[in-house]
Formats: structure tokens, sequence, C-alpha cells
């Protein structure tokens, strides 16, 4: 940052005493621990795990202490919230962390912020915030900024330092996603902000408090600044309290075992993390690259809310690449992923390494023992001026989830294929479900007050299919395994909507030997509000989450909206309303609703107007399938039938089957019809079968015949702009020339 800050005048001038260990800085120490780390290759250069192996007992005795702590600020914080993102989906998390900023323990919850609020810290101390501000006993600070370190502008973060008599050993840090963040467009993941300066309410990792109290003038420019000041004064409120319940635990802790036990347990602890990650990487992973770009489309051309070099359709290119080395080496590159964009899908680094870990605590590491260990045993690329590390400063970054959930599903298929290499078949998986449609927008609600909404129901999505079975019908969400869908109640009190259904969606999850895990949708009514605008966010053109080994993607996805349907209208005439839309191609919301219907796969909108008595519909994804679906057992089709999970269609076009209905709407199977149809089916893949270097010259082909999408060679072009490396790779294997580059779109 650069310095305008004339120092030695006032009371910064006054000397002040290090707050760091044997009198160092906190800066020091920071830097300290980053030279022996590099030195040695362990954290602090700890070689022997002391604690750990003389005396175990005692070792996990404080673990649990402290884990404990965090797990109960988090349960107890949780009901000072009054916002039902918090309370009912249990958006927050509470961790610790050394002095420097690395996480020694966490809390269950949004475990993706276990090293986002690590970035946060080592801002302040790398700017001296020691010096000015200064960090005293008592100080609170917050940031939300996801170029300091956060995902998206509206995870919000309380820091409170921990002392012990003269000496800081420790932060309490915890973070909630709130209701609304005072952005360009109302919500928490706005699709709208076009560059930073319009991504709302900016916390740029700023003293928010001394003593313990909160600032007065800062909490007026929070109720200035956001659109739901009730709901934020009360996250606020959770994430101290939580806080100072994790600094009482671990003044408690220090008080039964010393001082320098805690010392040397945080240092062991973080280097235990680190080696038992590389241990684990070892024995799951198959050494050498894996490879899974995936691809998302955010189509805004024709958008009269934007200005003309943000309407524009583009697709995000996230080409992951993970090479696991024999010595348990993990290191994930984005290298080849395209520009940064005027949308609100940048993704910064800490956003990025956030996902990491919230993906390797489901898969490598699924235990309590998480920390910034596993961070020290990994190493990452997120090249600069890409979607993955907008280095720019006026890129918006309020859904940076737009380009991180989409992109991760590849992480999940390399260590998939790893552990099937090795063996491991219980733990593959295919893609998780997108957490899509965001219901999102804003105005006044039902009670006329300033509002912003998105719906947590999308934290309930479908996850991948598994080695060994289907995937977790709408389960939870890739951010947050302890995702839920919430109340209709619940949600019915706080936004101005009327539910009139919530049901499976059929057809949403990936086909497969194993299908993913399905989606499900809810069917809204706009409900006494005359001053609202809403969006739909989610994924129309493309298929981020694909299957594995065979399986098929998961649907992606559609809108359909109806503007002046005039429910209550028909409500008075008793005339039938929809409840759902199991199958678009026979929509109940086309038979049962007049007035303009929105009925397309433009799924990112900028936000439009809606009112009272308007048909909202929303239907969150599926996990992506695995395996032949010629091979899916013919028990389990009848299961997906008869409740719902698959349109009876598509069970007989991709499963292969013969179905019957009988006189009470129960679907059976022929068995042996089915077993002829598949033979069938079988061979008429084999006519169609090409050799592969016959289908890589049709492919090569379509690439220099000019046959590719004009977005899709915009996007390939800034990949080869910002990597000589990848597109190399990338004409090596298509035999291009060296100078190729796509003709540019008219
Ligand atoms: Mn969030």
């Amino acid at each position: 940052m650069t310095d305008f800050l004339p120092r030695g005048k006032g009371r910064f001038a006054e000397e002040y005493r290090p707050a760091g260990w044997d009198g160092m800085t906190l800066k020091e120490m920071l830097e300290r621990s980053e030279e022996l780390f590099s030195e040695t290759g362990r954290y602090w250069g700890v070689s022997r795990l002391e604690m750990k192996e003389d005396d175990p007992i005692r070792y996990e005795k404080l673990f649990a202490k402290l884990r404990g702590g965090l797990v109960n600020a988090r349960e107890t914080a949780m009901n000072v919230s009054a916002s039902p993102i918090v309370q009912e989906i249990g958006e927050l998390c509470f961790a610790l962390y050394t002095p420097e900023g690395d996480s020694v323990a966490l809390s269950t919850g949004i475990i993706v912020h276990v090293h986002t609020m690590s970035d946060a810290i080592k801002f302040m101390v790398r700017n001296d915030y020691e010096e000015n501000p200064r960090i005293s006993p008592g100080d609170i600070f917050s940031n939300n900024i996801p170029k300091i370190g956060d995902v998206h502008n509206a995870d919000v973060q309380t820091f409170v330092p921990i002392f012990w008599e003269d000496e800081l050993i420790g932060w309490a840090g915890g973070v909630t996603h709130v209701t609304d963040i005072g952005a360009s467009t109302p919500g928490n993941v706005p699709v709208g902000p076009i560059t930073s300066y319009e991504d709302g309410l900016d916390l740029t990792a700023n003293k928010i408090g001394e003593n313990d109290v909160v600032f007065r003038d800062h909490e007026i420019r929070c109720e200035m600044g956001v659109r739901t000041p009730m709901f934020w004064k009360l996250d606020e409120r959770c994430r101290i309290a939580g806080c100072h319940m994790v600094r009482d635990a671990v003044e408690r802790t220090i008080a039964d075992d010393g001082i320098d036990t805690y010392k040397q347990f945080i240092r062991e602890a973080i280097e235990e993390g680190r080696r038992s990650f590389i241990e684990k990487i070892k024995e799951l992973l198959i050494p050498g690259k894996y490879f899974a770009p995936t691809f998302q489309d955010i189509p805004m051309k024709g958008e009269k809310g934007l200005p003309e070099y943000a309407a524009v359709d583009s697709v995000s290119h996230a080409p992951l690449e993970l090479t696991v080395g024999a010595a348990g080496e993990f290191h994930i590159s984005f290298d080849g992923a395209n520009k940064w964009g005027y949308h609100s899908f940048n993704c910064p680094p800490s956003a990025m390494q956030g996902a990491i870990w919230v993906l390797l605590t489901q898969t490598m590491i699924p235990n309590d023992k998480v920390n910034d260990g596993a961070y020290f045993a990994t190493t990452h690329e997120f090249p600069p001026y890409t979607l993955a590390n907008p280095t720019d400063k006026e890129a918006a970054t309020g859904a940076a989830w737009g380009y991180l959930i989409p992109a991760f599903t590849g992480l999940i298929r390399c260590i998939s294929r790893g552990c099937f290499s090795r063996g491991y078949v219980e733990e593959v998986l295919s893609s998780y479900a997108m957490t899509m449609n965001a219901m999102q927008g804003g105005g006044k609600d039902q009670y006329g007050n300033d509002t912003g909404i998105l719906s947590f129901e999308l934290s309930c999505v479908g996850g991948g299919a598994r080695g060994v079975t289907d995937g977790l019908d709408y389960g939870a969400a890739m951010w947050n395994p302890e995702g839920d869908m919430g109340d209709m109640e619940v949600w019915e009190l706080i936004i101005p909507f009327l539910y009139l259904g919530r049901s499976v969606k059929p057809s949403t999850a990936g086909m497969g030997k194993y299908r993913g895990g399905s989606g499900f949708q809810s069917t809204y009514c706009v409900w006494k509000t005359d001053d609202l605008v809403m969006q739909n966010a989610g994924d129309g053109n493309t298929f981020p989450s694909p299957g594995i080994y065979g399986g098929y993607p998961s649907a992606s996805g559609y809108r359909h909206n109806v503007l002046g349907a005039n429910m209550p209208e028909r409500f008075r005439k008793h005339l039938p309303h929809p409840t759902r839309e199991d199958d678009p191609a026979d929509s109940e919301i086309s038979r049962c609703c007049d007035g303009e219907h929105l009925f397309d796969t433009r799924t990112l909108n900028y936000p439009y107007r809606m009112e009272h008595g308007d048909i909202y519909y929303s239907w969150y994804r599926g996990g992506g399938g695995l395996g032949d679906p010629l091979e899916r057992e013919v028990p389990m089709i009848e299961e997906d039938l008869n409740g719902d999970y698959i349109l009876p269609r598509y069970a007989e076009s991709v499963y292969g089957v013969a179905l019957e209905k009988d006189a009470e709407g129960f679907w059976s199977i022929d068995a042996a019809a089915t077993e002829q149809r598949r033979q069938e089916m079988r061979e008429e893949r084999g006519n169609r079968a090409v050799p592969t270097r016959e289908f890589l010259a049709a492919e090569r082909g379509k690439i220099t015949g000019g046959e590719i999408d004009g977005v899709i060679r915009r996007m390939y072009n800034q990949s080869f702009e910002l990597s000589t490396r990848w597109g190399k790779w990338f004409k090596e294997f298509w035999d291009l020339p060296e100078e190729f580059r796509f003709q540019d779109e008219e």
C-alpha cells in the first residue's frame, strides 16, 4: 500500500511497546516465520513434535479445548444474529490464529474462510497496524475486501486480538455472510457491479472499536451504507460475541496449561497439520499431472442497465491443473485462465485459496484438525490479470463465487481420478452442483422497508455422484458442508414472496451408473411490494458440473419468471395456480399464468422490475453423474421415476429402459425389454464410433475452419495473450502454428 501517512506526529509519535513475542513486532514475527519456513521447509522450523510425541494426551486435550471453544462460540453466537442466512443456514464460522496470522483451529460452518481471515490479519501486520492505528487489548477490527483477504464482499469478518500479560498471543476471527452489502444492485452476491467502486461498503481491515465497544461512527457508517441495517447490526454483534467467547476459551486454556505450553502447542499444531496433509496426499493420490478445465457463461449482451463495454457475452475459462509429487507435493495452477472482466465474478487469490480449503476439508482432510498447516503443505499459481487473480484495483469482486464455484469442480475431478488410481473407489466423487439459481434482488419489502434479498435456499443443492452410490439429493453447498434450505415460513417472514410450492426438480442431476444428487424447485409469488427489482444468477449455456467416467453432466439452467401474472386475481377466482414446473416442455407455469413469460436460458440478468402478483421461479442444480448410464440398475431407475427425480422421456432415451405405468400412476420397468433396448443402444454407439485420430482431425477442423463461436474465440485469445506456456500446450496439442490465434469477433 502507498504510504501517505505523516510519521512522528500526535499520538502515534509515542514509542510503542512491540506486541509480539520476545520483544519482536508482529511484522518481525511474520518475517521470521517466513524465513524459517523457506530455510527449513517446516513451520517456524519446528523439527520434532515434542509435545505431541512426549505427552500426546495433553496435546490432544489442548486441541480439543481450543476447538471446542470455537464450535461453542459458533453455536452460541449464531443466536445473536437475526438473519436467516446465519441462523437457519449457518453461514458463519470462527477461527483462532497465531500472532502473525496463521490459523491454529477452526469451528464448523463456512470453513471456506480458514485462510481468507489469515490473509486479512497478515495484511494488518504487514501494513504496520501495530504502529498505527495500534493493536491493543479490547480492540476490534473488521474487513470485507477480497483483495485483502476474503471470498466476496458480503462475507464480513471481525477480528479481536488476544493478549496475555503484555504479549499478543493470538487473534480470534469470525465471519458471517450478510444480507445486503450496499452494492450498486441489491443483495449479497450482487450481479450488477462492474467495478470495485460499486461493490458496496468497504471495510478495508479497519479498527472499528476499542475496549470491547464498537465505535459509534462505524455503526452509523454501516447503517447508512447497507439496505438491511438491522440484520447488519445483529450480525456484527454475533461476530463480536463469538470472538470474545473464543478469547475467553484461549485465556482459560492458558490459565490451566500455562503460556509456554500454549505457545509451543500452536506452532506444533500447525506443523502437524502440514505433515499430516502431506501423508494424506501420499496415501490417497498417485503422483502425476491432472487436468480438468471448466467453463461458465456470463451472458450480459443487451442488458440495458449496463454500459456498452460491460453489456457483452463472455465465457470464463478455468483450466485447473493439479500436480501431485512423489513426496506429497500438491500444486494447483490456473495458468491459462482468461482475462478479468467488467462484471462482479472476478476472483482474487484469497478467494481461490478459500475454495481449495473448503474442498480439501471435504475430501482429503475430512477431520476436525484443519488449520493453515495444510496451506503450508501446498503451492499454487493464480496468474495476474486473469479471473483467478484480478490484479487491477477496479476489478469488481462482489460475486467472486461466479468464477470460483464452476472452476473448482475441476479439483474434485482431479482428486477423484487420483484416488481411483490408488484403488480408493469410495472416495471418488463427480462434480458437485452449482449453487444456483441465486434468487436475488431488493427494493422495498412487504413492510415497506428497504431490503436486499438472496434466498439462501441455494445452499442446498445436489452432491456429485459417488464412486459406489448416487450423490446426496438437495444436500449442501460446496462452500458450506452444513448448508440447509431453511424453512419456507422463515423466508416468507423476511422476503416479500409467498411460496406456491417447493419440491424435487426432476432431471436436474447428471445421469450415470450412479447419478448426481438432485436439485429442487421453489415457485414464488411476489407479495405486497410495489418497489422491487429481481434477477436470476446461474448457468445457462454451459455445463459447469461435468460427469466423470462416462457419467453425464448435470442439467444447466433456464429461467421462467412471469411479469404481470396477476396471481391475486386468479386466487380470487379460484383458478389453478402453479406450484412447480417438473417439465419445462409441458409447463405448469405456462398453463396457469397469463402475462409476459421470461422463459429462456438467460440465467444471469441485470435486475429488472417485478410487482405484487408476479411469478418468480427458482430451481436449484443437481450434481454430475458417474459411469455409463446404460449400467444403471433397473430398480434404481424405478425409484428415480416414482420419486420425481427423472422425467420419463430421459429414462427412456438415456437409460434405455422400457417403461410401463400402472392405473395408480406408478412406473415400472420391463427388465427383459430394457436389456434388449440397451443392447441395441450399445450397437448404435459402436456404429457411430470413429477412431480417435479421425475424431481429433474433425475437431481440429472446427478450430481452423472458423466454426467456433465468437465468444469462445475471444476467451481463447485472451488465454493465449496471458500465458505463453498454456498457449504453446494448446497449439501443440491441436498441431497449430505457433503464431495461431482465433479470428477476432466481428
Ligand atoms: Mn458469502
